[in-house]
């Protein structure tokens, strides 16, 4: 079986088959960089990392472009509420975006283009538009004709005649069909814009991405995603600007589900708690990255604070054998194991099948679980236990949570420079207490464990002698 991927446009799973061999094009649509992100904005990031990991591991080179779109009518009044101006505001969340993505571990895209650096791509693309018949200039603004483009609504399964008023444009008598949306809007006060053969103004929001798409990707390109609010209207304008201009645009359209509370998708009135910088405070960072992709993509997340512990624990249970598995093979051993074995076929089967992480996730468990009977067997093979924790390893690097990943060992406790260190000067802690206990000093070995409880290092005594770990 090869990859088959959930269409929106098609409302099924259909083969995946690149534009180009080899290659796959991906254009996600990005944050509007007005606040500091919650869980919730941040799992596209997540998702459409894991489908970048995947697509990678299967032997594509990707292009990956998310967008950031750095003008818009909330950071407009974002910037009145804080006093400064709006691209300031723009820059500071920005910042706020990738370092969350970058703590979560979301591999930098190919390219971040931003709305305000494409305009003549823009102003281009509405000139086509305008020349097509598909969009008309009134009064400074610039509108798509939602009745010139029949397919209107395909993307949504909307009909034209059901539809009601587009939001996104001034209450006034610009507009010839209440449905149809703004390519381009004027200036009227003394707030930002760009020169356009129409009059001073800045983008609509929909606009961007056609445009930034097409100039990056090319008028065809294979994947488009981004979350599932963003099916109607944002999507569908964008299908109706690029292909109103005769561009294939997205071959394959992929929405990821909401993480949601009380059956809602998340809203900023939850307040700060569930930032993502709030959230990693209460988990580690690599544990709030598996919660948010243990689901499938298209299921809902129902956010709790036992659920998202629930997860942690989950994964401190895959992380405990990678651990276990490398103090007993030693840091050279494990250095091979990673990248060479082959990922198990059930978990390629289950990623190929539209990206099915919790049946993957259930192959690397079982893995696991074969991992740790090697693990207490003391007679079993050191190869053995290698082959294992290198699949294991592997699986997690696809999900983007291998603990002995660069990005995580430092967090992790593993096989890093200071942990060496630390397993050193632990040992000869532990030697000493093993001296005392020979001697039947037992108050003298109780001691050691005392001052490396008082430490923070927490011992326990297993079959295979004593483990250390830092207390959580
Ligand atoms: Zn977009």
């Amino acid at each position: 079986m090869s990859l088959r991927l959930h269409d929106t446009a098609t409302r099924s799973t259909r083969d995946f088959l690149p534009l180009e061999p080899g290659r796959v094009s991906i254009y996600v649509c990005g944050a509007t960089v007005q606040a500091a992100p919650h869980i919730g904005h941040i799992r596209s990031g997540v998702s459409f990392d894991i489908l970048g990991r995947w697509l990678a591991a299967s032997g594509y080179d990707v292009t990956f472009l998310r967008n950031v779109t750095d003008i818009d009518d909330k950071i407009l009044a974002k910037a009145v509420e804080e006093g400064r101006p709006w691209w300031a505001v723009a820059a500071h969340y920005e910042r706020a975006f990738a370092e969350a993505y970058a703590i979560l571990g979301c591999l930098t895209p190919t390219l971040e283009p931003r709305a305000t650096g494409h305009v003549p791509a823009m102003i281009t693309l509405m000139q086509r538009l305008i020349d097509s018949g598909h969009a008309y200039a009134s009064d400074g603004d610039v509108y798509f004709d939602v009745a010139s483009f029949p397919e209107y609504g395909a993307l949504s399964g909307q009909r034209i005649s059901e539809m009601l008023a587009a939001e996104d444009a001034d209450p006034d008598a610009r507009k010839r069909d209440p449905r149809d949306f703004a390519l381009w809007k004027g200036t009227r006060d003394d707030g930002p814009g760009w020169e356009t053969p129409w009059g001073v103004g800045r983008p609509g929001w929909h606009l961007e991405c056609s445009a930034m798409a097409g100039m990056y990707l090319g008028s065809s390109f294979d994947i488009h995603g981004g979350g599932l609010d963003l099916v109607f209207p944002h999507h569908e304008n964008e299908i109706a600007q690029s292909r109103g201009v005769g561009d294939g645009f997205a071959q394959y359209w992929m929405h990821n589900a909401w993480v949601t509370t009380a059956g809602e998708k998340m809203s900023k009135s939850l307040g700060n708690s569930l930032l993502v910088t709030e959230v990693v405070k209460r988990v580690r960072p690599v544990e709030l990255r598996f919660y948010l992709g243990s689901a499938h993509y298209r299921s809902h997340i129902e956010y709790s604070e036992g659920a998202l512990a629930d997860a942690a624990a989950g994964y401190r249970r895959l992380e405990g054998f990678v651990t276990r598995a490398v103090e007993r093979l030693g840091a050279t051993a494990v250095a091979g194991a990673g990248e060479f074995n082959d990922l198990p076929g059930p978990f390629v089967e289950a990623m190929d099948d539209d990206l099915g992480v919790p049946a993957a996730l259930a192959v690397i468990h079982e893995t696991v679980s074969e991992g740790n009977r090697l693990l207490a067997d003391a007679h079993s093979s050191d190869e053995e236990l290698a082959g294992v924790l290198g699949s294991v390893r592997r699986m997690l690097d696809v999900l983007g949570v291998d603990p002995l990943a660069p990005q995580w060992a430092g967090d992790s406790g593993g096989a890093d420079a200071a942990h060496a260190a630390l397993d050193a000067l632990i040992n000869e802690r532990l030697a000493a207490r093993q001296a005392a206990r020979e001697a039947r000093d037992f108050a003298a070995a109780d001691a050691v464990r005392d001052s490396l409880r008082a430490a923070g290092v927490l011992i326990e005594d297993t079959p295979a002698g004593p483990r250390w770990s830092l207390e959580a």
